[in-house]
This record gives C-alpha cells, structure tokens and sequence, in this order.
C-alpha cells in the first residue's frame, strides 16, 4: 500500500495537484494557497518518505521543512506570511487569514514526525519557539481567532505541545497545554452528556472534527491525570455508534453528523482522522480497544476509499453503496460529485489528508514498553528494529497474511541473547490465541488481553501467534445484519463496472461505478439460525488484494431478492425493517457470496433479515 501511494497521489501530488501542492504554495513562500492543503500533504508524505526511505520523497518533504525553520520569525511565528493577499486565488479553496491557528496544526504534526525520522534539532528550535508564541499571543486572539477549526481541532495542537514537553522539559509549555485545552471545543462534555445521542436534529457537529476531537479529551488526560477525560472518548465512542455508527466503524456524517443509515456518507477525512485519533489513544492510555478499532478502520474502511493505484478517491463513501455516480444524494453537504472517484470531486480536503492513513497506521505497528520491552499492538507484516533490555538493539520481522490470515510469525534477530519482554496484543474478537515455538504451543493468551513473552531470546528464535477467528453477526440500522470475522467486515460481491468520465466542473477525469449483478437481497433467518456460513480462504494472496478479483476469502451463504427493495434519490432505498414480514417475496432463495467489504466497490453491508414463511 506504501509503495502504491509513492507511485500514485502522494507520491506525486505536487505534479497532479500542482495548483495546491506546486512551488507557489503559501508553505513554500509563494502566493498560492496558504492553508491546510499543502501541510495536509506532507502529513502524510513525511511518514511515507521515511519509512520507504525513499530519496526523491525525502527531498520533496525537505523543501517544505526548509521553508519553515528558515522563514520562521522572530517572534516565533511560523507559516505563510500574514498581510499577504489573503483573497482566494484557486477555484474551489477556502483562502483564509494566513494567521489561522488551524493550518499550522497540520505543520506541526508533520515536523514532529521529520524530527523523529531524523532528529533535525531545527525542528525543536522551530517548535519551542513557536509554543512561545503562541503562548504570547493566543490570549489575544484565541483559537477561534480566525476560524472555528482552531478551536474544534486544538486537540492535535495540544498534543504537539505536550509531545515536545517529553523532549525538552520546558515548563512552559504545560501553561501553553493549559491555556490550549480551555480554548479548546470541550469534546469532552460533548461525549459524555448525551449530546451524541440526540435526533431530530442531530448534535451539529461537522463529521471530521469529531473524527479529530476523539483524541482531545485524552491528549489532556496527559497532562491533568484526570480519569473522566480518559474515559469520555470511551463513553462518546459508544454514543457515536449507536447514533450513527455503521458495521465498517465509521459513523454517518457527511459534513454534519448523520444518523446511521447505512446510505449516509462517510468522509475519507473521518476516517484517517479517526485513525490517527486512535493512534494518539493507544499509546496513551494502552486500551487495546483503540488498536481493535484502528484495525477495523485500516482493514475495511481505508482500502476501499481509493482506487487501486492511489490515483482517484471517493469523497464519501456508504456502507450499502450500490451506485457510484455524479448524481445527487441525500446527504447533508450533496456535492454532485461526492461519491465518484476522482481527483478534486467532491471536496478537496480529501485529496490533500488522505495520504496519512497508511504511513501512519504502520507507524503505530510497534511500540516501545516500559518494562523495557517491545510490543506488537497493531498488526501488518513489517520488519521493526528496537533498542530493548536497556539498551540492546533487536530487529523482529513479522511475516504475516494478516487480515487475510489468522497466522502471524515473529523472528527475532539479536547479536547476543537478551532477557526481554515481547508483547502481543490479543484482539477482542479472539476467544483464545495460541502463541507457539518449534516445541509446541508454549502460552495462551484471551481475547482483549496483552499476551507477554518475557524470556531469554536468541537469534533465529521463531514465536507463532494464532488468532482464530470466529463469524461474528452484529445488529444495525433497521435491525439490519452486518457479519464479521476477525477484523474484517463481510459484504456481499457485486459485480461491478467502472466507466471513466469527464465533466466541464472538474479537470481531471473520474470513475463512475455501476452494478452488473443484483444487490437487493436479505439474509434468511433460518440461514442466520443455523450460522451457515462457509469460508473459503484462498491460498496464494495478491499484492493488490483489495479489489473484487483478488479477494482473498469468500463467505458463501444463503440470499434472497427482496423485489421491492430499490433505488431512491441514487443510492439503496430505505432498508427493509428486520426481520422482514412474513409474506411470500415469490424470489427463490440463492447462493450468494460475501467478500471483504476492503475488496468491495458496490456492496451491501448492513443486511435486511428475511424472515421466511
Ligand atoms: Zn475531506
């Protein structure tokens, strides 16, 4: 996927996007945009270049870098140069002050991860001096100063502060925490007070930056120690789900929250945003729930958004999404072109932050231990070399199939042996994991548990670690079925057939997709009964494997046509209650396949139960 996104948009965002993301870049001193879009870019492009430890990547992100420490001034105001021009030059962007707290947020998140990557202390001067700044002049002119992001959004900006605070020490920077978090939205009320709960109308929250807002609540926690900060996210998560939660994790909201039919969109920014929020979480506070949750994201909701090279993307997408079209839809914020993939349709903000979903999601595979230790939290096939026991350098390559299989290998090369701890995380949906060496199994860990290995290892020495993994079936909207197993969702496979287009809005061309087979059907409730679901797992997996013809896995089971179940305003008509009345559908009942919903363009996720007579 990495590499995908280096040939594709990320990679080559400042040709593709050159209007934006070109040298006239406010962020790169020119007259051009000046807000979110260009750092939202190297958000994602930093982790990218580093971790591929590509050359013509690095020399992309250096540039911006560059640009910041040397036009920082002397007061510690970093960014595009306020008093320019600040009216919109670019068709369809949302020019701002150049002053917006907002933008500079995004920076601050990418120069954090250059300075890990390299250890650049131009980034630390660039930071302290800033922090300075902001701490002079935020009482002045507050979050919200320039636009209402900075205040919806300050929580990213708090962990900044914070994260350079583990770094230097400096005090002052647990005032400017202060002062941040009591200028900052209070998601925490928010989270806990019902507010997610409420209909008619919804709770007017903009679906990103509940996304972004997750992690507020616990970046303070670090710094008050207050456990009802902790546990709000916990508390507004499950708010979120049942409100307006969906099968993938996702939520409606397609600019305002809303609701949880499964025909509302959900923002391609949601979903990397909730996913770096969880990758903020977990290290945190160790809630394994958080690194449950970033796997449901990164597995099922990530892979689909975009297309199979990372050159065009969906702006929203929908969990029973059966027409992909440049038509209008019943969403909050319809632009036309919403759900094609395409460069600029939509809204561009996707465009620009999409790019931060995988680099950081394998980032956050491995984490350092306090007792010293090394632990795999998230899991991806990945090679991690760690100084553990004090100081001894250690590599683990994890090779795995993993979503696909329930098999993950670790090898452990190490100069010398070394007693350490190796922790692994059990994910919830695992009744019991077996971890287990060339002698045979030598431990069992239970599900939402951390298993720890704490031994002397060798060089060679090879852990096994089994997660079985069980079909699980989960309620929704309407009573609707959704069907898992492990961390993947199940949808049904649809045929599907993209026909590219072009339109005098939008410069680039964009796909369209259309459904070659039926879509409507329900599940039995006798097939539910009596769990007849039969996995065929394939034994050779494809590079690619999100798309319809390299799914990995197949789940065959029974379907039946629910003949008035049909299009409205473009999308899936309203899904029939569940179960469905009693009465002859005169449809035969038929073989059907379900395929990760990753693999998925046109799907059904969330399924009528058919109750036959
Ligand atoms: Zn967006």
């Amino acid at each position: 996927m990495l590499e995908l996104q280096r040939d594709g948009l990320t990679g080559n965002l400042d040709s593709i996007y050159k209007v934006v993301c070109g040298p006239d870049n406010g962020w790169l001193g020119g007259t051009g945009d000046c807000w979110e879009r260009g750092p939202y870019w190297i958000d994602g492009l930093v982790p990218l270049a580093y971790i591929l430890n590509d050359q013509k990547l690095k020399a992309k992100v250096q540039k911006w870098m560059d640009w910041s420490f040397e036009n920082q001034r002397p007061d510690g105001y970093f960014g595009p140069y306020p008093n320019k021009d600040d009216t919109p030059k670019i068709k369809g962007t949302q020019q701002t002050k150049s002053e917006d707290w907002w933008p500079k947020m995004v920076m601050l998140k990418a120069i954090q991860q250059y300075y890990s990557a390299t250890g650049d202390e131009r980034a630390i001067k660039l930071l302290t001096s800033y922090f300075k700044y902001q701490l002079k002049t935020l009482p002045q002119y507050p979050l919200n100063n320039w636009t209402w992001w900075g205040q919806q959004r300050g929580g990213d900006n708090l962990q900044i502060v914070l994260w350079l605070y583990t770094v230097t020490g400096d005090k002052f920077l647990l005032e400017l925490g202060e002062l941040i978090h009591k200028q900052t939205f209070d998601w925490t009320t928010v989270f806990t007070n019902n507010s997610l709960r409420k209909a008619n109308p919804y709770a007017d929250l903009h679906c990103v930056n509940v996304a972004q807002g997750l992690k507020a609540p616990v970046m303070y926690y670090q710094l008050n120690g207050g456990v009802k900060y902790k546990n709000a996210v916990r508390e507004g998560l499950d708010a979120l789900r049942d409100v307006h939660g969906f099968v993938n994790g996702m939520y409606g909201g397609d600019e305002a929250m809303h609701g949880n039919d499964p025909t509302q969109g959900s923002e391609f920014c949601s979903a990397v945003e909730m996913m770096y929020s969880f990758e903020s979480m977990l290290p945190v506070t160790g809630d394994l729930y958080y690194a449950d949750y970033l796997e449901k994201l990164a597995y099922n909701v990530l892979p689909t958004q975009a297309d199979d090279k990372f050159l065009r993307k969906q702006y929203y997408q929908q969990v029973n999404q059966v027409l992909v079209t440049n038509e209008h839809r019943h969403f909050d914020c319809d632009y036309i072109s919403s759900t094609v993939f395409g460069t600029t349709t939509g809204y561009p903000c996707c465009l620009t932050n999409m790019h931060q979903g995988w680099p950081k999601f394998v980032q956050n595979l491995w984490y350092a231990t306090s007792d010293s230790g090394l632990a795999a939290l998230v899991y991806g096939p990945s090679v991690v070399k760690a100084k553990v026991a004090g100081g001894v350098e250690v590599e683990f390559v994890e090779k795995t199939e993993y979503p696909f299989s329930d098999r993950i290998e670790f090898t452990c090369k190490i100069k010398k042996p070394a007693k350490f701890p190796l922790h692994l995380r059990i994910p919830s949906w695992c009744a019991e994991a077996r971890i287990s060496n060339k002698t045979g199994i030598i431990q069992k860990g239970k599900g939402g548990e951390v298993a720890i290995i704490d031994r002397e290892w060798k060089d060679g020495d090879v852990i096994v670690l089994e997660l079985p993994m069980e079909i699980k079936l989960s309620r929704w909207f309407e009573n609707s079925l959704g069907i898992e197993r492990g961390p993947l969702v199940y949808a049904l496979k649809i045929e599907e057939d993209w026909k590219e287009r072009k339109t005098p809005e939008h410069e680039d061309p964009f796909w369209e997709v259309f459904p070659t087979s039926p879509w409507n059907y329900g599940i039995p409730a006798r097939t539910i009964d009596s769990m007849d679901f039969r996995v065929n797992a394939g034994s050779k997996i494809d590079p690619m494997p999100w798309n319809l013809k390299n799914a990995p896995i197949q789940i065959s089971t029974k379907g039946k046509r629910i003949p008035y179940w049909g299009l409205y305003e473009n999308s899936a008509g309203k899904i029939p209650n569940s179960p469905y009345p009693r009465r002859d559908l005169g449809t035969p009942t038929d073989d059907i396949i379900l395929i990760p919903y990753g693999c998925t363009t046109m799907r059904i996720a969330e399924f009528p139960v058919v109750d036959l007579p």
